[in-house]
């Protein structure tokens, strides 16, 4: 390989505008940040109860710290499996209602995990066209066919399934993939809708909850409650992550004891890396417990989205521009302005579809929202 090739790869990214750098923050995460000195108000962040400092989050961890130590010094299926994790998994089968639990070390490993494993060989897979990185390449993990449907078209899903049913001598299992928010547009997939397909089909449902949980449902479990569709579906396999509401880091699957105990034999990204340590899972059960103790966080959390943009069906709230070069610009002025919202560009988003992303908090004022809506109307965006 020439020593130029990774100069010239990143030189071809920056003419296109899809330069990446990072940029480091030396505050804690909350609705304001500090970089460079300068404290800017934090329109870019997933941590929508604000919880992540916590002071419950944050004494929880110490003191597990102090018992525990800190790490788990190796593998769940090795001597990795402490009691911690235990506790974890059942607060969440409790919350989430359903008959077991699995932590994962993050979404992106939960979703390349359980998805590489849930069908096989001959099997299909159908994935909406928005779903997040880690269900495509949870896909690309599987041998099964993928077939992507174009984002919540359910007519275009039910030609697929129809295409490939069961009249064939194979018989193959069908698993249908979705993100139940979508991470970039903040729009819900039609849930009852998928399950109804579900039951016609009999398909599994695999539900990515990253951005439900701790946000919609009366008790903040997800838009499977928000839909209320029962948690025992039998069809239905549910994920989400521990580091957005949540506050704290990691990801769950959860689902009957049955799947439970098959990840456990199956899902490569947890049997092959070291588990999460203490202080990260006792800040996840004490995020749970003050989720299930204070609903008012999720209350201030709709009341911020709803000021911000009245229509708004999600905290993730985009505003399209289309060009990656003028998106990334106009991210730079409202960062001048002392907002951060971040300009998201290809590949996560579609060539053309560049667009900044807001995301509210709980923690927001009513002072920096109006900042924030009056920065955004300078820039006449
Ligand atoms: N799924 C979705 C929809 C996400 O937005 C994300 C994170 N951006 C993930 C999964 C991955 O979760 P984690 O950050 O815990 O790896």
């Amino acid at each position: 390989m020439a020593p130029s090739f990774f100069k010239e790869k990143l030189d071809d990214l920056a003419q296109k505008g899809l330069y990446r750098t990072l940029r480091t923050t030396t505050s804690d995460q909350d609705a304001t940040l500090t970089v460079n000195g300068r404290e800017l108000i934090n329109f870019s962040s997933n941590n929508y109860l604000g919880i992540a400092n916590h002071p419950a989050l944050k004494e929880a961890s110490i003191k597990a710290i102090g018992r525990y130590g800190a790490g788990s010094g190796a593998s769940r299926l090795i001597t990795g499996s402490m009691t911690l994790h235990d506790e974890l998994e059942s607060a969440i089968a409790t919350f989430k209602g359903t008959e077991a639990a699995l932590v994962f070390n993050s979404g992106y490993l939960a979703n390349t995990g359980v998805i590489s494993c849930l069908v096989g060989e001959g099997d299909f897979i159908f994935s909406d066209e928005l779903n997040h990185a880690s269900i495509i390449d949870g896909c690309r993990l599987n041998k099964a066919k993928v077939m992507v449907y174009r984002h919540n078209d359910l007519s275009h899903l039910e030609e697929l399934l129809k295409n490939h049913s069961r009249s064939t001598i194979h018989h193959p299992r069908f698993l249908i993939a979705t993100d139940t928010v979508f991470s970039m547009d903040g729009d819900l997939c039609p849930l009852p809708d998928i399950m109804k397909l579900a039951e016609k089909y009999d398909a599994l449902v695999y539900v990515d909850e990253a951005h439900g949980t701790g946000v919609f449902g009366k008790n903040g479990r997800g838009v499977v409650e928000h839909y209320g569709i029962s948690s025992a579906h039998p069809l239905l396999i549910q994920m989400g992550t521990l580091g957005k509401a949540l506050g704290s880091f990691g990801a769950y699957v959860c689902g009957s004891r049955d799947l439970i105990n098959y990840l456990i034999n199956k899902a490569r990204t947890f049997i092959f890396s070291t588990s999460l340590p203490p202080s990260v899972l006792a800040a996840s059960q004490a995020a749970i417990n003050l989720l299930q103790s204070d609903a008012s966080m999720t209350q201030k959390l709709w009341e911020n989205v709803r000021y911000f943009k009245k229509e708004a069906v999600s905290p993730i709230i985009p505003v399209l521009v289309g060009d990656a070069q003028k998106t990334m610009e106009l991210s730079q002025k409202l960062f001048e302005k002392g907002i951060w919202a971040q300009g998201i560009r290809p590949p996560t988003v579609a060539e053309g579809s560049s667009r900044i992303r807001f995301t509210v908090m709980a923690t927001h004022t009513k002072e920096q929202l109006d900042l924030c809506l009056k920065a955004l109307k300078d820039l006449g965006l």
